[in-house]
């Protein structure tokens, strides 16, 4: 009966996933402010979300969403190409590409359908794409799309890079260079310079996501930005889920590679647009940060606070790392933690390699510095030393 092979087969596969601890569920969550989450009738601390400046409990953010609802309605009713365009998108469209430096710029419905959009427009079979070890999901799921021969070069290594390039950059047409601008599970920052070097020399167009760099890091505009000055990315893709508060995706590139996606990326031309309370939010977001760059380098003046504490090397984002190893042990590590008050979720295989099994912090802007102090005390006596008496 093929139902019950069907079933059969994803029990099975179930049963694989629980005996290596890698089985994941569903946790109801309740959000009951910035930094707090309500997890089984008990309050806790968050320190697992990636909405660093709590953006999405502002109260002109949530202002703005409730006023376009009301006037657009709650979803946009067909894909942009359509009758889906609501004149926000435009808005908001210009609004990045000015903050990134950019010509234009297109939203997606999320990151995940940027990036799978956006790597098999540029690329096809005859093209290259390079792509960091630890670049996100998604840019392998374009990477997969584009059916582009592809090498991947060890973590931030320049070198490996440079080699990969040597050897291959000639025997294909066009050449991509993927990788996050600042790495989703590991906190630290791509080489944008090098990458920009390298990508100059061996004529390949550079790609950064900027998914947890926008809004946070270089006064809000992102990772391209080093010291007020703008690194030459042609391709700065990022997201509007995290720092910004909401959900979406973005490109910002020069004109013809913007009015391309507009008529050929599928996820764009297939899929609906995105709610008019959605745009709205992200508007009223970037007022908030243009308005207060200070305001923007909190998450990570935050996490400096935490790595200071425990003697870790500075923070280089908001996201802080630590590497447990196996699964099991970081599972236990994250219940010591909610049975203190805080929710910091376990990162397991295979969101990272097998073997790096590890806490991953997030600092928000309303984080109370107490708070941080009193979790790096438990992280320290409970966790670390524990660990290191092993
Ligand atoms: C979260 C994330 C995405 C996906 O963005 P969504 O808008 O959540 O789909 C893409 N890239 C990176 C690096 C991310 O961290």
């Amino acid at each position: 009966m093929a139902r019950e092979t069907l079933n059969s087969f994803a029990q099975q596969k179930l049963d694989d996933l629980e005996a290596k601890s890698l089985r994941r569920r569903f946790v109801d969550t309740d959000r009951l402010g910035p930094a707090l989450a309500g997890r089984d009738g008990k309050t806790l601390i968050s320190f697992c979300c990636n909405d660093y400046l709590n953006l999405s409990y502002h109260p002109e953010v949530i202002q703005a969403a409730q006023d376009a609802t009301a006037r657009y309605g709650v979803g946009s009713g067909a894909s942009r190409l359509v009758t889906g365009n609501h004149p926000l998108f435009r808005q908001l469209e210009q609004r990045l590409a000015k903050l990134k430096q950019a010509e234009d710029c297109i939203i997606f419905g999320s990151g995940y359908l940027a990036n799978s959009g956006i790597v098999p427009t540029l690329v096809g079979p005859k093209d290259l794409i390079f792509i960091d070890e630890l670049a996100h999901a998604c840019l392998f799921s374009g990477t997969q799309l584009s059916g582009a021969r592809h090498f991947v070069f060890h973590h931030n290594d320049m070198g490996h890079l440079e080699d990969l390039l040597k050897t291959h950059r000639e025997t294909g047409g066009h050449a991509l260079i993927l990788t996050d601008g600042v790495f989703s599970m590991d906190g630290d920052l791509a080489p944008v310079e090098a990458l920009a070097a390298l990508a100059k020399a061996y004529d390949a167009w550079l790609m950064t996501d900027d998914a947890h760099g926008i809004g946070v890091l270089g006064e809000g505009r992102g990772s391209s930005f080093v010291k007020g000055r703008k690194i030459d990315v042609p391709l700065q893709m990022g997201t509007l889920s995290k720092a910004i508060g909401g959900y979406g995706g973005y490109l910002c590139a020069d004109q013809p590679v913007i009015d391309l996606m507009r008529t050929r990326a599928r996820t764009v031309i297939y899929s609906t647009g995105l709610p008019p309370a959605v745009i709205a939010a992200a508007l009223k977001a970037l007022d908030v940060i243009e308005a207060n760059p200070e305001f923007a380098a909190s998450p990570l003046k935050k996490a400096n606070r935490f790595t200071q504490a425990l003697g870790l090397a500075n923070a280089q984002s908001p996201i802080v790392p630590i590497v447990m190893g196996d699964a099991d042990v970081t599972l236990a590590a994250s219940a010591l933690l909610e049975r203190e008050g805080f929710l910091v979720t376990a990162i397991r295989p295979p969101t990272v390699p097998t073997g790096t099994a590890r806490l991953r912090f997030t600092f928000t802007a309303e984080h109370r510095d107490e708070d941080i102090d009193r979790l790096a005390t438990l992280v320290k006596e409970k966790i670390l030393i524990k660990r290191a008496a092993e």
